[in-house]
């Protein structure tokens, strides 16, 4: 079998693993970044919305950008409409193409100095004496022994390189949401609002949106709890049912389908050689599923803490826990808080949400963030929502 020797070898290339690939090689790394399919950021699983703080991590650029947006209305299950935006606001938000976000995002890893591999998928961990020291890699039916001090898991929802490390990554049904969406032309939509549909009508244990994607069109798409979901209740029926009564004349122009783990981080992202980064250490909001910029954010901490232990010849569990450490300092309380209020308010019926929905009627948040939302909620609601309040204080 083939043979080679990296100083990092990171197995996909989503946001998590090409910001890490981009920080490890401005460090100084011989980084590999490899991707099982034959094009990055294809296909797209995403409802392609982030708020304006994407800016800390990349310059926008209009080459990947669809849609800015002001701010996002919220539509309880009786139809009752919050408006999350001031007036005063700039744009809150933009809603990414990501076939093309995500190839930026790797080009920018090679033009740091990464190497990029397409249609090379990670079969299994390279182990010895408990450390990860590489992956089996195939490419076009060929396989190569990737060596590499540090192994990066950047591998998505479905990871498998935790599992082979011997980490648990396994989620219960109730902490996934399953998601399908529609690209949708020739619609009537409001381009300048995300927005936001509950109800157990419309999505139960989830929600549905629809994000613009400029002119006529948008992301339309719902997801699930993954403990209501089976043959009867797909994802799929739920959102045929939305665009029957939302946009009946509307185009359907693609179809995606995909899983969101919304678990928090339960488990450790970092074993001896070895560190998981974005959706395969479960860096995602629990409650809204929002996932690109935590990975993002956890992939550069990554690209940082990798480049010094190469550089100190001390890729151990305990050398590596730096990272783990500095991402749950940033956001894990955030993550933490989401899970909170993701085991609460799934909980509440279709009145209970027309509740907490009118009671923010009219009332002007200016922050586009959940918290400034759920602080908004408590103190309209403080009998209602004592146990979250008790919770999240
Ligand atoms: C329906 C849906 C809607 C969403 N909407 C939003 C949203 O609006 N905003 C938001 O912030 N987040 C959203 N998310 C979440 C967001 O997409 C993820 O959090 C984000 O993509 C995580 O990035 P990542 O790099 O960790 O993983 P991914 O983007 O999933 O990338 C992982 C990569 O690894 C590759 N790979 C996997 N296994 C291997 C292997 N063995 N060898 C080689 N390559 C491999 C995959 O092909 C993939 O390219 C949504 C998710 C879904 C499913």
């Amino acid at each position: 079998m083939k043979e080679e020797r990296y100083d990092v070898v990171v197995v996909g290339a989503g946001p998590a693993g090409s910001v890490t690939a981009k920080t490890a090689a401005e460090r100084g790394l011989d980084v590999l970044l490899i991707e099982r399919n034959q094009e990055i950021g294809v296909p797209v699983k995403c409802a392609e919305g982030v708020s304006k703080e994407i800016e800390k991590f990349v310059a926008p650029d209009r080459r990947w950008i669809c849609a800015e947006v002001k701010g996002a209305n919220i539509y309880g299950p009786d139809g009752t409409k919050v408006v999350l935006s001031a007036e005063t606001m700039d744009e809150t938000g933009y809603v990414l193409e990501r076939r093309i976000f995500d190839k930026f995002l790797a080009s920018e890893a090679a033009r740091a100095g990464a190497k990029i591999r397409v249609r090379t998928e990670a079969y299994d961990l390279i182990e010895e004496d408990g450390y990860a020291k590489g992956v089996y890699v195939r490419c076009m039916g060929e396989d190569t022994r990737i060596f590499a001090p540090v192994v990066v898991g950047a591998d998505g929802v479905e990871s498998k390189v935790g599992r082979w490390a011997g980490i648990n990554t396994r989620l219960q049904p109730s902490n996934i949401s399953v998601c399908a969406e529609f690209l949708m032309c020739d619609i009537e939509l409001n381009g300048d609002y995300s927005e936001f549909f509950l109800g157990s009508e419309v999505a139960p244990k989830g929600y549905a949106w629809v994000f613009p994607k400029g002119g006529d069109c948008a992301n339309v798409g719902l997801g699930i709890g993954g403990d209501v979901s089976d043959e009867k209740h797909r994802a799929l029926d739920y959102l045929k049912a939305f665009v029957r009564n939302k946009f009946p004349d509307g185009k359907t122009v693609a179809e995606m389908y995909g899983v969101v783990p919304l678990s928090g981080p339960s488990y450790e992202s970092v074993a001896d050689g070895l560190i998981l980064v974005g959706d395969a250490a479960r860096q995602v909001n629990p409650l809204t599923g929002g996932g690109i910029l935590y990975a993002m954010q956890a992939g550069k901490i990554a690209g940082d803490v990798i480049a010094k232990a190469v550089q100190e010849k001390d890729c151990s569990k305990k050398r590596l826990l730096e990272y783990e450490n500095r991402w749950r300092s940033e956001f894990g309380k955030r993550l933490e808080t989401g899970f909170k209020a993701k085991e609460f308010l799934f909980k509440l019926s279709d009145e209970d949400l027309n509740t907490l929905a009118h009671s923010l009627v009219g009332v002007k948040i200016k922050e586009l963030s959940t918290w400034a939302l759920l602080m908004e909620l408590v103190k309209r609601n403080p009998k209602m929502l004592l146990g979250l309040a008790k919770m999240l204080l």
